[in-house]
């Protein structure tokens, strides 16, 4: 059973989170390093370019860098992320877990402990009752490590990786629709299109940098149309904002369909030259009015038709969306109203025109193409295709019948996990405690679990759960590429070496399928040699990374994929080495009206109204959203530790609207408890008139007492299973004396200010646990 071993307060004073720290002699910010290191942010999937400065073998600092995507500039985050790399809370040894706390053992003794329960577990249960759950901060050799790790050492199915409750709808979408994965253009250009429809993205707090890219369009005369529940910072600088309910994005995009055909703005030509499929789409919208969707968006029908025709009549447009509009039960099919829209028009594949999701987390894409999905093999291939199998069992050296099937996705493992079925778990960089919906539902099926190993550089809330714990890498300390929003492969370059005992994750997943008996599979010296297979195993793939190595991707400041093949030896080449690297890349997808399905034309898809899996009823008549601030990161395990963010937004509030807090009798600060089907939830009010008054918003990034997600619903898309974060049926109250009390102490235990003065630095530190 993989309950807490100790009382949690006991657990934070030794694990954290830690908000004020000093090492001795204080942090010496104005040292001159003895290396200056371009990297990139660990943080969100822009992916700034950033220097670090090292002194002594610990990040010390950062200096702007003139990448092209942010040329210097950095949000909140960027700024101080240095500060997590001597952190007192960094894991330094391996741990398990006794009963009165985690007792520091050796790594021959985490590691035998650790492939004897996966040993046992798969002989008493088989192969799929242990299952590995996995993250995206992880870099793209990391995630392709993974991928083979988890279907040739511990031979499951039952892989999948946090990307599931991110950009998943949009991957669906967007290979539904074009064929291939990715944005659709790089962000350069944005500045060239005359209409920017931005639907379910916080973009000046989740993807700020991302901000100057539209404003230089606005500067240049385009429209700004923004729908969302909420008035979010870039939706008060809109020229026309549609204030959405939450769960009702298609309705709004099958009706501003219906506008564009109804009043002859579509682009036949090319619907006729690149397309299929508009007849069916066109005649399912034919009674999708701005009136009747005005009814279910709450949105006025001329707004509606004001939007369509602002869009539809550019000379140039471009669709941005993200999780607001991805994060639901119908997520899929708001990305394919999105892309009907974009056909229908000729916006996309052109200079200006294009369709694309803002990727959250920071290896985002990267993560979500090369094999640590539940559903996928490298290249993005399908994992149920006999022709995609048998090419990277070919790759990989083994029979195709040795590549497990298709498992799990991350809800579901949980689920299975709560059911009994899965007895095993190993985890990576996830921490699904926090951010999984209905957090009660996930901590039951944790303490259910025979066997639980953690690989992670913090003890995150799930960590706390586990037998076993591995310290792996922090972003800094390894090297290997990540792809961008963009679609832009970049170059993460390692900082420093691991401190302590800790070692990089790829070295941890080696060592572990040794001892399984599989590490014939698994023979690197090093992560570009992993890099070097990937891009084999990619070749042919959408995915296609072949023609990708890391000096060029470092000389060119990125390489936008696909980046294939141009001659007919690096085609057929069984050996990475005779690649070939002349293609360019591709920083614009879909010139020429080519798309990536077999017959190079795009595809329309019909999408019938579907209601949200939880409407709002009596018992619960609001409607609650959830989602970022900007000096918060995802689960909050890394930024919840850096004390100046902390500082700005030090625990979630209950935003609502003016006319439900009158109504409600609540005031400004007040606390309150929040209740929907799954639990209930006591924070500060806090009124705002920039949200709909029939909806409220809580941030997601804290854990236990503070956790967003102890409401949220496990609904999920039947086709990306992405959970439904943004729409659940809830009603709000004022909090009993009681509830007040509990969420006090939630909120001083959240920002605990008692600053530690550390009696070794990092340098002394690494000593002492590698004694
Ligand atoms: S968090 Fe995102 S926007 Fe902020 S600096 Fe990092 S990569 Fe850039």
């Amino acid at each position: 059973m993989a309950q807490l071993p100790q009382d949690p307060e006991r657990l934070k004073d030794r694990f954290g989170p830690t908000l004020k720290y000093s090492p001795p002699g204080g942090f010496r910010t104005d040292a001159v390093p003895d290396k200056l290191v371009d990297t990139h942010c660990c943080f969100c999937g822009q992916q700034c370019g950033i220097t670090l400065k090292v002194l002594d073998n610990q990040v010390v600092g950062f200096e702007p860098r003139d990448f092209p995507f942010n040329e210097g500039k950095l949000c909140p985050k960027g700024i101080k992320r240095y500060l997590q790399g001597s952190h007192p809370d960094r894991l330094l040894t391996p741990m398990k877990r006794t009963p009165e706390g985690f007792a520091r053992i050796s790594w021959d003794e985490a590691l035998c402990e650790t492939v004897a329960k996966i040993k046992e577990i798969q002989e008493r249960h088989g192969k799929d009752a242990f299952a590995m759950l996995s993250g995206v901060s992880l870099n793209n050799e990391k995630s392709y490590l993974v991928g083979k790790f988890a279907r040739l050492a511990l031979q499951t199915a039952n892989l999948d990786y946090n990307g599931r409750l991110c950009m998943v709808s949009a991957g669906a979408g967007n290979k539904k629709a074009y064929g291939i994965d990715r944005a659709s253009n790089s962000w350069a250009d944005i500045p060239k299109a005359k209409a920017i429809f931005v639907i379910g993205s916080n973009v000046a707090e989740c993807a700020p940098i991302t901000t100057r890219y539209i404003w230089s369009a606005r500067d240049a005369g385009a429209k700004l149309i923004v729908a969302d529940p909420r008035m979010v910072p870039g939706a008060r600088t809109a020229d026309l904002y549609l204030p959405l309910r939450p769960g009702s994005d298609s309705a709004l995009l099958m009706a501003m369909l219906h506008v564009v055909i109804r009043d002859g703005l579509t682009d036949p030509a090319f619907i006729r030259d690149h397309t299929s499929g508009f007849e069916a789409v066109a005649e399912s919208v034919k009674d999708a009015t701005p009136e009747w969707a005005a009814e279910l968006c709450g949105v006025p029908a001329a707004k509606i038709e004001q939007a369509a025709h602002w869009y539809a009549e550019a000379e140039t447009a471009m669709i941005l969306h993200a999780r607001g509009l991805e994060h639901q039960s119908k997520g899929v099919d708001n990305v394919l109203a999105c892309a009907n829209l974009a056909l229908a028009t000729g916006k996309i594949g052109r200079e200006g025109c294009g369709h694309s999701t803002i990727t959250g987390q920071g290896n985002g894409q990267g993560g979500r193409e090369h094999g640590h999905k539940c559903d996928q093999l490298p290249g993005n291939r399908d994992i149920t295709n006999p022709e995609h199998r048998a090419y990277v069992a070919g790759v990989w050296g083994v029979d195709e019948a040795e590549i497990p099937g298709k498992g799990l996705s991350a809800q579901e493992i949980m689920e299975a996990i709560h059911r009994g079925e899965i007895k095993g778990l190993l985890s990576i960089c996830f921490n699904p405690l926090v951010s999984l919906p209905d957090a009660t539902f996930t901590r039951e099926a944790l303490d259910r679990l025979e066997h639980y190993t953690v690989i992670d550089f913090f003890l995150s809330e799930t960590a706390q759960h586990a037998d076993v714990v591995l310290p792996g890498s922090l972003h800094e300390e390894d090297e290997g590429t990540a792809t961008s929003a963009e679609g832009r492969v970049i170059k993460i370059n390692a900082a420093v070496t691991p401190p302590g005992e800790a070692r990089r994750d790829w070295e941890i997943l080696l060592d572990i399928a040794e001892r399984l008996g599989r590490g014939r599979y698994f023979r690197y010296e090093n992560a570009e040699q992993i890099f070097n297979e990937l891009r084999l195993a990619s070749r042919g793939g959408t995915a296609d990374y072949s023609g990708i190595t890391w000096a060029k991707v470092v000389e060119n400041q990125g390489i936008f994929w696909p980046c294939p093949q141009t001659t007919e030896e690096g085609e057929r080449t069984p050996d990475w080495r005779a690649l070939d690297t002349a293609h360019p890349g591709t920083p614009r997808l879909y010139e020429g009206g080519r798309f990536y399905h077999p017959d190079g034309r795009a595809r329309f898809n019909v999408v019938n109204w579907r209601a949200p899996a939880e409407v709002v009823d009596d018992a619960y008549p609001l409607w609650l959203t959830t989602g970022r601030v900007i000096s918060q990161y995802l689960s909050g395990t890394q930024t919840r530790r850096i004390g100046p963010l902390v500082d700005q937004y030090p625990f979630p509030r209950l935003e609502l609207h003016p006319r439900l807090a009158e109504a409600l009798g609540i005031q400004d600060g007040q606390w309150v408890t929040t209740l929907t089907r799954r639990g209930r939830l006591t924070l500060r009010a806090q009124v705002v008139k920039t949200i709909r008054p029939d909806t409220v918003f809580i941030p997601y990034h804290w854990a236990g007492d503070l956790s967003a997600n102890v409401l949220t619903n496990r609904a999920l898309d039947p086709v990306s299973k992405i959970p439904e974060y943004k729409v659940s049926a809830c009603r709000v109250q004022p909090a009993t004396p009681e509830e007040v009390a509990r969420g006090e102490r939630a909120e001083a235990d959240a920002y605990r200010q008692e600053p530690i003065q550390l009696e070794l630095g990092l340098a002394d530190r690494r000593k002492e646990a590698s004694r």
